[in-house]
């Protein structure tokens, strides 16, 4: 049985000085069994964040946004993997707005997987296509491309341990208020599953797929009513703690029933 993941990207916003407030605050309103919360704050506030929901809530996981691709060495203002231990737990790779304004290339995104794993994070690998290639009909072979860029090279086994997360995110859908159907998201993430096994990966099925755009409490039980479907990585809904709590609420429905489902 796949989990059911709620990640929240908070990008630039908050700062050492509000962003704990914010997460016990988040905690304590989203309580639902069967839900995995992650919330994902700027490097800078990782710790008072760590700490914040040590108190609030140690089940919430904190995750970092990105990881740089190399160990270390003279890559100014970057941070590893190792910088991260006993800050985050989970690592987001290969966001589309680090394609977009740090030109990070398939490439890199699997380097960075192989950092994240090394060094123990659960990564939530993101893909997505533009909107001229889904008007195109090209959706699935970007997506496709991205996966095939970042995967090649990387054993199943490994990236399955390590708990690898695929979050699927249309760019078009990404902070513009306009969401994918959930049928389209359905089907790209069957479409991705079918990607992994062309890949020979054995167990493509239980790997979590999470759909992200735009997601708010009022639109995720159109994600969430898919099968297919695992969770969401939200961006700017997940700065609102009401939000957040009508989010991770209506996930804790899909996670009783599909507990209920192989009990
Ligand atoms: C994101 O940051 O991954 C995201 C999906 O943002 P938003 O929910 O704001 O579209």
């Amino acid at each position: 049985m796949r989990p059911v993941v709620i990640a929240a990207n908070w990008k630039m916003n908050t700062t050492p000085a509000d962003a704990g407030e914010l997460a016990a605050t988040i905690a304590s309103r989203t309580r639902a069994p069967g839900v995995t919360r992650v919330i994902c704050p700027p490097f800078v506030c990782l710790q008072v964040v760590a700490d914040a929901l040590a108190d609030a809530d140690p089940a919430v996981a904190v995750g970092a946004q990105d990881v740089h691709h190399e160990r270390a060495g003279a890559y100014t203002g970057d941070v590893s993997a190792a910088m991260l231990d006993g800050l985050a737990s989970w690592v987001i790779v290969g966001h589309s707005e680090r394609r977009r304004d740090h030109g990070e290339t398939d490439e890199r995104i699997g380097a960075k997987l192989s950092r994240a794993v090394e060094a123990g994070l659960r990564p939530i690998l993101c893909v997505g296509e533009q909107l001229n290639d889904r008007d195109a009909g090209r959706a699935i072979e970007v997506v496709e491309a991205q996966l095939n860029g970042a995967l090649t090279g990387h054993d199943e086994a490994t990236l399955l341990n390590a708990g690898l997360v695929i979050a699927y995110e249309p760019v078009w859908a990404i902070g513009t208020g306009r969401n994918a159907l959930g049928s389209d998201a359905a089907a790209m993430a069957e479409g991705i599953r079918a990607v992994l096994g062309r890949l020979r990966w054995e167990s493509a099925s239980s790997v979590p797929i999470l759909y992200g755009g735009s997601v708010t409490a009022a639109n995720i039980g159109e994600f969430l009513a898919e099968p297919s479907i695992d969770g969401a990585l939200v961006g700017g809904a997940s700065l609102k703690a009401d939000e957040m709590a009508g989010i991770v609420g209506r996930a804790g429905v899909t996670a009783a029933a599909r507990l209920s489902a192989h009990s």
